[in-house]
C-alpha cells in the first residue's frame, strides 16, 4: 500500500505567526455605518479595570479565516482518518447530531427561562434519562456531571453519603490494576484511601484477590468494565455479591460502554453506580472539541442521595424536584452540558435499540480484526478474548532498536494518529488500539500496513520527519509554561 505521494518537503503547508504579529491597526472584520451620534468613551468603568488599551489583534475577516484555517492544517482530526486511541473511543460523530444541536430552538434556550417555556428541553433530558436507564438497567440517573472524571467524583460522593447515612465513615476504595487512572485519582479527590487489587494472568479480578483485602472499612470497589485491557470482568457478579455482603458498593467506570451496549447491563450484575461518557459512547465531540458530559446511573441503594434538581414527569409535565433531604446537592450549574444531551439523544433516537447493539458488535468486530491482523507482529501480553480494544507491547521489536514510542511517532509520518501508548500501566510499553465501530476495513488495513512497514523498515529515530511540526520536546511546554504573549514593545 502506498501512503504518501509526496512528503511535506514538496507539498505546501503554511507557517502562521501569532495574530498579534500580523495585526494591522485599523483592520476590522465588520463594516458598521458611520456614527451619527456623539461618541462616548466608556472611561469611567474601564479605567478602573485597566489603564491601557487591550492589545487585541486587528485583522480583516479573510485574515482571521485564513489564520485559523492554516493552523487547522497542522492538526489531525477524526475527520481526516483513523484515530485509534485506546480507551478514548475516538469515533466519527455524525454531522446530523450537530445540525440538530445547533438548530435555533434548541441552541438558544436559556436556563432561566420559566419552566413552562422549557418543557421541550426538559423533555429531551427526561427522555435521555429514560434511555440511559434502559442501557444500564439501573433505576436512577443524574445528567449533571460535566465529564467522565466528574461523574466518578459524583458517584463517590454518593458512596460517601450512603455510608454516612448508615452512621459510619468508611475510608477505603479498592481498585483493580486494570482500572483507568482517573479511578484512583477520583477516589483520592473524594477523600478515600486506595488499595489496589492485582488482576490475574487472564487480566481480570479474581474473587480470592478481593477476599484478601475486603473488610469493614471498604466503602466500594471501583473498576473499569470492560477493563483497560479491553477484557470483560467475567467474575463481576461474584465480586458484586461479595461486596454487598459487606454492605460495600460496586462502582463501574462506564467510559467503555461502547463495548457492551445491548449486550450486557451493569444493573444486572450488581453495579451500584456507573458513569457514562456521552462524549465517547454517545458520539458527542471530545478532545479539545468542546465540553464533555458524564451522567451517572445508580442502583436502588443510592437513589436518595442523587443530586438535585431531579427531573420528574407528572402527567405530561416535566417538573424539577429540589426537595430531597438526603441529596448531595448540586454538582454543576443549571442542568449540566445540555448541548451534549441533545447530541446523545439524537444519536440514540437515530440508532434505536438494535442500532446501539450493532454499535457494540461492530466495535468488538473491528478491535478483533486489528488483533488478528497484528498478533503475528506485536506481542500480546495477555492473550484473552477482548472486546472493543486490544493491548499489545513492543517485546517482539526489542532487537530492532524499535520501541512503542518510536512506532507511535513514526505513524504520524504515515498521516495517521497513533494508538494510545504506555497505558494501561499494568502492561510495560503498552500499545493500546481501539479502532471503534466507525472505521471501515480498508481504513483499518491502511493502519495495519503502515505499522507493519514501520516494523519492517526501522531506523527513523527522529520521527515524525515528514510532517509540518517535527519531533517536539514533549515536556517543555509543561515545564516552561508561558500563558501570555510577549509583546516586543
Ligand atoms: C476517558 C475515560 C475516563 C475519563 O473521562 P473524562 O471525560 O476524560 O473525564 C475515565 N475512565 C475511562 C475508562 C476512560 O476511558
Amino acid at each position: 500500500m502506498e501512503f504518501l505521494k509526496k512528503s511535506t518537503g514538496h507539498a505546501i503547508v503554511l507557517e502562521e505567526p501569532p495574530s498579534f504579529e500580523t495585526s494591522r491597526p485599523g483592520a476590522v472584520g465588520t463594516d458598521l455605518p458611520t456614527l451619527d451620534v456623539p461618541r462616548i468613551e466608556p472611561k469611567s468603568v474601564f479605567k478602573k479595570v485597566r489603564n491601557r488599551k487591550a492589545r487585541l489583534p486587528e485583522l480583516s475577516e479573510p485574515e482571521v479565516m485564513r489564520h485559523f484555517t492554516r493552523m487547522s492544517t497542522w492538526n489531525y482530526a477524526i475527520d481526516l482518518g483513523i484515530y485509534p486511541l485506546g480507551s478514548c473511543t475516538m469515533k466519527y460523530n455524525p454531522r446530523f447530531n450537530e445540525e440538530i444541536a445547533r438548530s435555533g430552538e434548541l441552541s438558544e434556550a436559556h436556563p432561566y427561562d420559566p419552566i413552562e417555556w422549557s418543557q421541550g428541553h426538559l423533555r429531551v433530558m427526561w427522555e435521555l434519562t429514560e434511555d440511559l436507564k434502559g442501557v444500564t438497567g439501573m433505576p436512577g440517573i443524574s445528567l449533571q456531571p460535566a465529564a467522565g472524571a466528574h461523574g466518578e467524583l459524583t458517584g463517590l460522593m454518593l458512596v460517601s453519603a450512603y455510608h454516612k447515612a448508615k452512621g459510619r465513615h468508611r475510608k477505603t476504595i479498592l481498585t483493580a490494576d486494570t482500572a483507568h487512572g482517573t479511578n484512583p485519582a477520583s477516589a483520592a479527590l473524594a477523600g478515600f484511601q486506595i488499595v489496589q487489587i492485582a488482576t490475574g494472568e487472564d487480566g481480570v479480578i479474581h474473587p480470592d484477590a478481593l477476599a484478601a483485602v475486603l473488610n469493614d472499612d471498604v466503602a466500594a470497589l471501583m473498576t473499569t468494565n470492560p477493563n483497560t485491557l479491553g477484557i470483560f470482568e467475567k467474575n463481576i457478579q461474584t465480586v458484586a455479591n461479595m461486596l454487598h455482603e459487606k454492605d460495600a458498593l460496586l462502582y463501574i467506570d462506564g467510559a467503555n460502554l461502547n463495548a457492551v451496549l445491548g449486550l450486557s447491563r451493569p444493573g444486572d450484575f450488581g453495579a451500584d453506580v456507573i458513569q457514562f461518557n456521552l462524549h465517547k459512547t454517545f458520539s458527542t465531540p471530545h478532545g479539545g472539541g468542546g465540553p464533555g458530559s458524564g451522567p451517572i446511573a445508580v442502583s436502588e441503594r443510592l437513589l436518595p442521595f442523587l443530586p438535585v434538581p431531579r427531573l420528574e414527569k407528572h402527567g405530561e409535565k416535566i417538573v424539577l424536584v429540589e426537595d430531597a433531604p438526603q441529596s448531595i446537592g448540586r454538582v454543576k450549574a443549571f442542568f449540566g452540558n445540555y448541548g451534549m444531551f441533545i447530541r446523545a439523544w439524537c444519536y440514540i433516537r437515530a440508532l434505536g435499540g438494535e442500532g446501539l447493539r450493532a454499535v457494540s458488535e461492530n466495535a468488538i468486530l473491528n478491535a478483533n480484526y486489528m488483533r488478528s491482523q497484528l498478533k503475528d507482529v506485536l506481542y500480546m501480553p495477555i492473550n484473552a478474548p477482548t472486546l472493543h480494544e486490544v493491548v499489545f507491547n513492543d517485546r517482539n521489536q526489542r532487537d530492532l532498536n524499535l520501541d512503542t514510542t518510536k512506532m507511535a511517532k513514526r505513524l504520524i509520518d504515515y498521516g495517521m494518529h497513533p494508538m494510545t501508548v504506555h497505558f494501561p500501566l499494568c502492561v510495560k510499553n503498552a500499545i493500546m488500539i481501539e479502532p471503534t465501530e466507525t472505521e471501515s476495513r480498508s481504513e483499518m488495513d491502511r493502519f495495519v500496513s503502515a505499522l507493519k512497514e514501520i516494523i519492517e523498515t526501522p531506523g527513523v529515530e527522529q520521527a515524525p520527519t515528514r510532517v509540518f511540526r517535527e519531533r517536539v520536546d514533549e515536556t517543555k511546554a509543561a515545564r516552561e509554561l508561558r500563558l501570555t504573549y510577549k509583546f516586543k514593545d
